[in-house]
């Protein structure tokens, strides 16, 4: 299958299922709200206990309406397995503290989600493992950080912030040429847009928060891959520090990934029309969206991933207070954190280290499912509110 012509089979994945005699045909999978499975006889009770992963002892470990969701998870994402966990966070700890040990390092790119470069450079030092964070835009800057004791590579591509790309075949090869795992955070692109599996990393987590969800109304995350991997943090994490999903929040979540691909469809038109009108805007100096031309890494992008979503950046060289009354002034964009919901959102920082020179604000929008016409005309008309305002002040003071 060619990386352009795969779109289709992933609506007939998200909407279809065999029917399930199970469950009397129940088109949808039951909710098993339960802790416990009771066995008739000791001698069934301690074949399932012996397997627990292909068995259900226990809701800790392997509830069948987290194990549908998660299956469904792993066919989208083109991998062996996959395990839910309560949030992305749990999903991104569990999988890092499979790899490593006391005096083991880890190479991090330096745009990663924030609390995963707080986990991986603070808290894991109270074990002895160490780590170096590199600009991922370059394979050459993460193999000049690699150590001997260097046991995992964690990457996040695109960033959710600067939307900077790592070369993810290629972190891969140098990876596996090492003996070292590679983990990437693909919350961003979702399997509908983006495959790292099969682009040799071994282990995909994902914020369920974000797209997979895409009802800003659960808090939860997955980790996909090797049989052998994956199946090792279903013995280890899942089941000893215990972050584990609902068959309530499965069977919410299973209801959003029929909808999946529609909706990343859509959220990446209205993201790439936003962008476009963003990048002609006077207040505007630079968008941050890996589909647009003029991203550095456009051409990587389009390698490695076959479609973009519905958030990106801009950066603008006036201050975060003006940008922040301009934030005031929408009406559809909502101001607040996380991303990936029907709903569209902005957010407005200090430009950072990675932003052009002139730059003094970085804006984050996510475009939701709203009418993209809208949208255009609420970001435009916050401008011209922020400016008459400007300008009323400046003649008031002549
Ligand atoms: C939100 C987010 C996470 C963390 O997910 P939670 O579900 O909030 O724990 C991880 N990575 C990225 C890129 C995120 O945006």
């Amino acid at each position: 299958m060619t990386k352009q012509n795969d779109r289709e089979w992933q609506y007939t994945s998200a909407a279809h299922d065999a029917v399930d005699e199970r469950h009397h045909g129940s088109i949808n999978i039951p909710i098993y709200q339960t802790s416990l499975f009771a066995f008739e006889t000791y001698d069934k009770f301690q074949q399932a206990t012996q397997s627990s992963q292909s068995h259900h002892v226990y809701s800790r470990g392997n509830n069948p309406t987290v194990r549908y969701l998660e299956d469904k998870l792993a066919e989208l994402e083109h991998a062996e397995m996959a395990k839910c966990f309560a949030s992305g966070m749990a999903a991104i700890s569990a999988a890092i503290f499979s790899v490593v040990r006391t005096g083991d390092h880890i190479v991090c790119v330096d745009q990663a989600y924030g609390p995963t470069r707080e986990f991986v450079h603070r808290y894991l030092k109270r074990f002895g493992v160490k780590s170096t964070m590199v600009d991922g835009r370059s394979v050459d800057n993460i193999r000049e950080a690699l150590l001997p004791e260097t046991k995992l590579i964690y990457l996040e591509s695109p960033t959710s912030m600067m939307f900077q790309l790592q070369d993810l075949a290629a972190c891969a090869q140098l990876a596996r040429s090492r003996g070292i795992v590679t983990i990437v955070d693909n919350s961003w692109a979702t399997p509908i847009f983006q495959r790292p599996l099969e682009l040799g990393i071994d282990l995909v987590v994902h914020s369920v928060t974000k797209y997979i969800s895409g009802q800003s109304d659960s808090v939860a995350g997955v980790v996909l891959g090797s049989g052998q991997l994956v199946s090792r943090i279903a013995e280890d994490e899942y089941m000893l520090i215990g972050g584990i999903m609902t068959a309530n929040t499965a069977a919410q979540l299973t209801r959003c990934l029929r909808t999946l691909p529609l909706r990343m469809e859509r959220h990446e038109r209205s993201a790439l029309a936003v962008a476009n009108h963003m990048a002609g805007q006077p207040y505007v100096l630079q968008v941050n969206h890996p589909a647009l031309a003029s991203h550095p890494q456009h051409e990587l992008g389009l390698i490695q991933m076959n479609g973009s979503s519905g958030l990106f950046s801009f950066e603008s060289a006036e201050p975060p207070e003006q940008m922040r009354q301009w934030a005031n002034r929408l009406r559809l964009f909502k101001i607040g954190v996380s991303w990936g919901g029907f709903e569209s959102l902005v957010t407005v920082n200090p430009a950072n280290d990675a932003c052009t020179s002139e730059a003094r604000s970085l804006i984050r929008l996510h475009i939701g499912l709203e009418s993209v016409s809208d949208l255009i005309l609420d970001l435009d008309q916050a401008w011209a509110a922020v400016s008459a305002a400007d300008s009323n002040i400046a003649s008031a003071a002549d």
